[in-house]
């Protein structure tokens, strides 16, 4: 288990041995059969790796996003793909600088023990992808929920998450001052939403990225999933 004092070279030590178990043939393997790394995602996460950017009262590593680009790097070059994984550690500063301290509480502990993952992230549509401002996916708000609908697409890891981060409307563009206000984050429980609204569709592609088509069709969430402030979005990014 690593802990919060861990230097570079012990980083790339640790990871190193860690890859060593999964040799070219188990990547080789998962990728002919387009498969998920999942034994390999479960052992960086059993060691505490993908808990690296979670503080150390929230029972993570409390390292830095040097420490966690050293991870990644070296998962690279040990042969395995950091791209399988690494939302895990990028999701965590959108929750960690905005959520609010019981989204926090529910979810950050059992991220860092491995019971649940928070490694996909919702902001591409078919018509904008690095145009943000314009995406057209709305979340409307109905008493104790908000009401999602629209498209996204190259939605990674969708699949092998239990929550998504997503990136919605919820004031229309023509009511904003600035384009990049009127955007708001919300927490998406996966599973719930794919029996109630959200439909998944994989996409193929040369690089097995585990990427998909996402369908929203008055998908209903809990307004506590909302994670800062209502249409400040472009401050929480
Ligand atoms: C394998 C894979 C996985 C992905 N995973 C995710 C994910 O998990 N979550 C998610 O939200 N998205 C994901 N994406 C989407 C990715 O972030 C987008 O592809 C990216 O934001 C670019 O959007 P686009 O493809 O629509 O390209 P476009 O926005 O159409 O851009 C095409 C090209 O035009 C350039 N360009 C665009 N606008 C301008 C401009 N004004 N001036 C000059 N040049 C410009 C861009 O730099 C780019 O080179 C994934 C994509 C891939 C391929």
């Amino acid at each position: 288990m690593i802990t919060g004092a861990q230097d570079h070279q012990g980083i790339r030590d640790g990871i190193r041995a860690l890859c060593a178990r999964f040799p070219d043939a188990y990547h080789r393997r998962i990728d002919a059969e387009r498969g998920y790394p999942e034994e390999f995602v479960a052992a960086l996460t059993a060691e505490g790796w993908m808990a690296a950017l979670i503080p150390q009262d929230y029972g993570g590593a409390g390292l830095g996003l040097t420490e966690a680009s050293v991870i990644m790097e070296e998962i690279n070059r040990s042969g395995g793909n950091s791209g399988a994984c690494h939302g895990q550690m990028y999701n965590m500063t959108t929750l960690l600088r905005h959520g609010s301290e019981a989204q926090k509480q529910a979810l950050l502990p059992r991220i860092a023990r491995g019971e649940l993952r928070l490694q996909s992230m919702g902001v591409t549509e078919p018509t904008t992808g690095t145009d943000t401002t314009s995406l057209k996916t709305t979340a409307v708000r109905r008493g104790d929920r908000y009401v999602i609908n629209g498209q996204k697409v190259w939605i990674s890891r969708v699949l092998q998450s239990d929550y998504m981060i997503l990136l919605a409307r919820t004031t229309p563009l023509d009511q904003v001052r600035r384009k990049s206000d009127g955007l708001s984050i919300f927490l998406v429980d996966i599973r719930a939403a794919m029996a109630r609204g959200m439909q998944v569709r994989p996409i193929a592609n040369l690089v097995n990225h585990a990427t998909n088509e996402l369908f929203f069709d008055d998908l209903e969430i809990p307004a506590e999933n909302l994670i800062g402030e209502e249409g400040r979005a472009s401050a929480t990014s």
